[in-house]
């Protein structure tokens, strides 16, 4: 069923970026729901229409913020217009964006969301919660994303529905992985097919679940809590693993690339299964695994991913060595010394160190970039992450 969502907003010529703020009478954390990055994803911004139009000032602790993304490409029902507003924060994308006398398209609408941000961490020193909404062009259960950072696990476990990490080496420049090098908690949240009704109750289900374990609710209705859980576990088949990408498909250019038919996001395929075409040839799959995310839209570089659950042992393990800061112990190995301590940036050479595979990496809560032929850079979220911020929320 098709149904149009985006009446509202291009019904009001310059709608407020900041569409929905409600300021609880008691002090308390802040949550920030980001709808529309992509101007093709309405789910976020009818979700929030409904769930926080019924919310009062009384029932707050804390902020409740709800933020339109790429408003222009919102109102053209586009991903975006002119460059994808999920790949340009990058510190040279920002760097860059400073010396922009007149910025058109999403390098407006990135200046306007840099100011919030900017505006809203001078603000206040209580916790803050970064929720991104969006929905995929493929069908798929509803799955929270999140750069591999302890606070990130730790408060994506709350909701009982599949969490995958690791994108953020496989992705330039999305929102989610600048936010997290601010050092904030900061989830994905994917809720369904782009045109797909369920994906604005998945939605819904999950911005209230957000506010309750965010702990900005004084007392939330334990009946509407019990709703939406249900609600969730009924659309992610009570699946509630942790996923890790492995791999992504990356389309080129000026390739010709055709999902086939029928793939669904979190689909097992065998290795050898044959996903797509590309200018007429076939790609089978590397791997037994899971397929992630297959592209079904015109726009977009990113042609699947393929996931695969990680055992709560090796999830254990890697809480244990963040815990004692064990990747100190990795700049003793050959080939690995250390680019930025403070900011956690490992450099390997990859002629010395070839021998490391990145699954090591992982466990200690690095996730790599290529920087030339030789070398890597290795990025860690847990040195820069605000533990301390978020230690008495009862999540933690
Ligand atoms: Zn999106």
């Amino acid at each position: 069923m098709q149904v149009h969502l985006s009446h509202h907003i291009t019904s009001i010529d310059r709608p407020n970026r900041v569409f929905h703020h409600i300021r609880g009478k008691t002090p308390g954390a802040t949550i920030v729901f980001f709808a529309g990055i992509h101007g093709n994803e309405f789910a976020g911004v009818n979700a929030l229409n409904s769930v926080l139009s019924v919310l009062n000032e009384d029932e707050v602790s804390g902020e409740i913020i709800g933020v339109y993304g790429n408003i222009k490409a919102l109102k053209a029902n586009k991903r975006f217009i002119a460059q994808d507003l999920n790949r340009v924060w990058t510190s040279k994308h920002l760097e860059d964006l400073k010396h922009q006398e007149n910025p058109k398209n999403e390098l407006l609408e990135q200046r306007d969301l840099f100011k919030f941000i900017d505006g809203l961490l001078a603000s206040t020193d209580q916790p803050i919660y970064f929720i991104d909404l969006h929905t995929t062009s493929s069908k798929t259960l509803p799955f929270i994303t999140i750069n591999d950072a302890m606070i990130n696990r730790k408060f994506s476990t709350c909701f009982g529905i599949p969490v995958v990490l690791g994108i953020e080496e496989y992705l330039d420049g999305p929102l989610l992985s600048y936010l997290n090098t601010l050092g904030y908690v900061s989830l994905g949240f994917e809720s369904g097919q782009h045109e797909d009704p369920a994906a604005i109750k998945n939605c819904e289900a999950f911005i209230f679940l957000a506010l309750g374990h965010a702990g900005l609710l004084k007392q939330p209705d334990q009946k509407k809590v019990k709703w939406y859980q249900n609600v969730l576990k009924l659309a992610t088949k009570d699946i509630s693993t942790t996923f890790e990408v492995i791999y992504k498909y990356d389309i080129k250019p000026n390739e010709d690339f055709k999902m086939l038919n029928g793939f669904v996001s979190f689909q097992y395929i065998k290795k050898g299964t044959h996903l797509a075409n590309s200018d007429d040839q076939p790609i089978h799959a590397q791997y037994t695994a899971k397929l992630f995310m297959p592209l079904y839209q015109k726009t977009g570089s990113d042609g699947f991913f393929i996931i695969r659950h990680i055992p709560r042992f090796f999830l254990k393990l890697s809480e244990f060595l963040r815990n004692i800061k064990a990747d100190e112990l990795l700049t003793f190995l050959p080939g690995i010394t250390w680019y930025n301590k403070a900011e956690g940036i490992l450099k390997a050479n990859l002629t010395v160190a070839r021998f490391l595979t990145k699954s090591i990496f992982h466990l200690f809560g690095y996730r790599n970039k290529q920087l030339d032929q030789t070398h890597l850079l290795l990025y860690n979220r847990e040195r820069v992450s605000r533990k301390t911020m978020y230690k008495n929320e009862k999540w933690y």
